[in-house]
């Protein structure tokens, strides 16, 4: 499927008409091609956004409210449709895209359309200087929004829905890796009647097109989903303009499993916290710390159940794990697997291309599983992002805290462990934005979302997004007795 860039509601080709291939993981085909956008259709993008504005941020907030809740139930009305584009566009399995991208992509819609009808500002009186004080919550103006491609409409619309919901307008890039669902969302807009300018999607590279977004001297805010490095390099740019910046950054995250712990429900949720998405998922939990007691049993019963995910291709309601999104990542997740030979760590299952029969040419990775001796070592340290966990016992809190905490990154973590005391202790102790006890990934969309240290800056999710997409004014109004 070929697309187009979607500017002030239509659909048009980049100016410079440059285009990029699609490519299906799942066969390795190019399937379509996408525009290569220049700054030339940023600063259309921006025009449109800008047009726009004045009258949308005036928008009363049931009809922001209205429109929102509409698009949410017609991403669920097309959610076949736009379920099959997600896997194809990147590999993950149809039941995924069924069960979790698409559902939740209606649900961030629907949650920030409710959301800003209960987004108050603050008052108070100053006692004593006979003043009333109030905070007005403005919509910033124009904001870019840069994701990344491992749930592609789900990240997409946790930015687009806060965004639009407090009244800004958006220039918003999808990965070019998995472009599709965002352009369908671009119809899904036109339908429900969206007005022209307030969601502006340009499809392109990062290195051009998202660097022009994050250039532009008036794009007033950058929220940003990707990796860390391109992370750091968006706040360089946009720091000496002053943007308002939210970074939500790369992972490697600990699954830290006490002897305690409820054990079935915990070896199966370990299985998903490890291999969902293909462990593309910022939030896997692709570090396993077992304590010491449990830790042969665990290694034989994970391994046993790791050894029957089926690996197939993404289409099948049988496949667990689909195909990886790209050639290149692939080659990189592949690296680290040679990286961990050569220290030799211990690969305990998997490790190998899959070839997926009829399909010999798409992306497929063995889940891997490897045990370390080392907490140092680079498997341990660096984000893999695949089908790729790592393994390695623990006796005591204080050591598994300290080996959970020694990664330079600090997004989640999970805790298996019925020890109330031991789950208050640990849970102020790690160094994360997020911490599962006894679950893995279970969202309430209320909550605050981001990670610490080169996990990122800021938080979405519930009034923490409102209040990134908004400015905070006081106004103290004197009234003189
Ligand atoms: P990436 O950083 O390569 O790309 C993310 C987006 O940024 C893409 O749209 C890309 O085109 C764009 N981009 C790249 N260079 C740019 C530049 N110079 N200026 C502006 N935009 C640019 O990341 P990716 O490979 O798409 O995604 C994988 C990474 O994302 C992993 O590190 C993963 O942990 C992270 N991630 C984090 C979260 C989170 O919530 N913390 C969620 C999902 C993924």
């Amino acid at each position: 499927m070929n697309i187009q860039n979607y500017i002030n509601g239509e659909f048009i080709n980049p100016t410079s008409n440059a285009w990029l291939d699609n490519y299906n993981p799942a066969n390795g085909e190019v399937y379509g091609q996408i525009p290569n956008s220049s700054k030339a259709d940023v600063e259309h993008a921006y025009q449109s956004a800008k047009s726009a504005f004045p009258i949308w941020s005036k928008t009363t907030l049931d009809e922001r409210s209205r429109i929102l809740i509409k698009i949410s139930e017609l991403i669920e009305a097309n959610i076949d449709r736009l379920a099959e584009a997600e896997s194809k566009d990147n590999g993950k399995p149809i039941s995924m895209s069924k069960a979790v991208d698409i559902p939740r992509s209606a649900s961030n819609f629907r949650f920030f359309g409710n959301a800003i009808t209960q987004f108050a500002s603050e008052s108070h009186e100053s006692v004593g200087q006979n003043a009333i004080n109030y905070t007005l919550r403005q919509p910033i103006g124009v904001v870019g929004c840069i994701s990344p491609w491992n749930l592609p409409l789900y990240l997409f619309t946790w930015k687009i829905a806060p965004a639009i919901a407090s009244g800004n307008c958006v220039v918003a890039k999808p990965s070019e890796i998995t472009p599709m669902t965002a352009y369908l969302l671009g119809e899904i807009c036109n339908e429900v009647g969206l007005p022209k300018g307030v969601l502006n999607i340009v499809h392109g590279l990062g290195t051009t097109t998202g660097q022009a977004i994050v250039e532009h001297p008036n794009i007033k805010a950058i929220s940003f989903t990707g990796g860390t490095a391109t992370g750091a390099h968006i706040a360089k740019v946009a720091s000496p303009m002053f943007k308002k910046l939210s970074l939500e950054l790369g992972g490697k995250n600990p699954n830290i499993i006490f002897a305690d712990c409820d054990y079935e429900d915990m070896l199966k949720t370990t299985v998903r916290s490890s291999f969902a998405n293909q462990g593309q998922i910022c939030l896997c939990g692709s570090r396993i710390f077992v304590e010491a007691s449990i830790y042969e049993k665990f290694k034989t019963d994970f391994v046993e159940k790791v050894k029957q995910l089926k690996v197939g291709h993404p289409s099948e309601d049988t496949t667990d794990i689909g195909a990886l999104v790209s050639k290149s990542h692939l080659e990189k997740v592949k690296s680290y697997i040679e990286i961990a030979k050569f220290e030799n760590e211990n690969i305990l299952c998997g490790g190998n291309e899959v070839k997926v029969e009829g399909f010999e040419n798409g992306y497929y990775l063995e889940p891997t599983v490897i045990e370390v001796d080392s907490n140092d070592c680079r498997v341990n340290q660096e984000e893999i992002f695949g089908p790729v966990v790592t393994l390695m016992p623990f006796n005591t809190e204080d050591e598994v805290l300290e080996m959970a905490n020694s990664v330079k990154y600090g997004l989640s973590a999970t805790l298996w462990t019925n020890n109330l005391k031991r789950t208050m202790r640990m849970s102020q102790e790690i160094q994360a934005g997020i911490v599962w006890v006894n679950t893995w990934m279970m969202r309430d969309l209320r909550t605050p979302f981001g990670g610490v240290k080169a996990s990122g800056v800021g938080r979405e999710g519930g009034f923490e997004a409102l209040r990134f997409f908004t400015e905070a004014k006081n106004v103290c109004v004197n009234s003189p007795t």
